[in-house]
C-alpha cells in the first residue's frame, strides 16, 4: 500500500478531488444565486416551475456528489482510503482508479445494490408486475 506508484496515485487522487469539490461548491453557489433570482419574479413562476424542478433534483445530485468527494478525501487523510467501510478489508487500487469516491470493496458494493434493490425507488412508484413469457390463455 505504501510504495511510490501508490502514493502518487493517492496524492494525484486527492488533488483531483479537491480541485473537483472546488468548482462543484462554486456552481452550486451560483446555482442557488440564479434560483434565488428566479425566485424573485412573480409572473414567470408558472412558465419556470419546471426549470426549478430540474434544477433541485440536479442540484441534489451535485450535492450528493461533493459529499462522496468531501468523505473521500477525508478518507485519504485519515489512512483508510484502501480499506472497505462494511467489512474492513482492503478495496484494490484498480477499484479505486476506477471509482475514486468508492468506499468499499466490490463484494460489499454488490451486497448493498441488492439491498437497496429491495426498497422502492421512484417515490412509492412500483413497476408493473413482471411480464411472463407465458402466453396469455394460460394466465
Ligand atoms: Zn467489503
Amino acid at each position: 500500500m505504501t510504495d511510490a506508484a501508490t502514493r502518487q496515485f493517492v496524492r494525484e487522487t486527492r488533488r483531483l478531488m479537491v480541485a473537483a469539490l472546488d468548482t462543484l461548491t462554486r456552481s452550486l453557489a451560483a446555482a442557488d444565486r440564479a434560483t434565488a433570482e428566479a425566485r424573485g419574479d412573480e409572473a414567470d413562476r408558472s412558465v419556470e416551475n419546471e426549470a426549478v424542478e430540474w434544477t433541485s433534483s440536479l442540484r441534489a445530485r451535485k450535492t450528493e456528489d461533493a459529499a462522496a468527494l468531501r468523505r473521500a478525501v477525508a478518507r485519504i487523510d485519515a489512512g483508510e482510503y484502501f480499506t472497505c467501510e462494511d467489512c474492513g478489508g482492503d478495496i484494490p487500487r484498480r477499484r479505486l482508479e476506477v471509482i475514486r469516491t468508492a468506499t468499499t470493496c466490490v463484494g460489499c458494493q454488490a451486497k448493498r445494490e441488492r439491498a437497496a434493490a429491495d426498497v422502492p425507488r421512484d417515490y412509492g412508484i412500483r413497476p408493473e408486475r413482471r411480464i411472463t413469457s407465458r402466453p396469455l390463455e394460460d394466465q
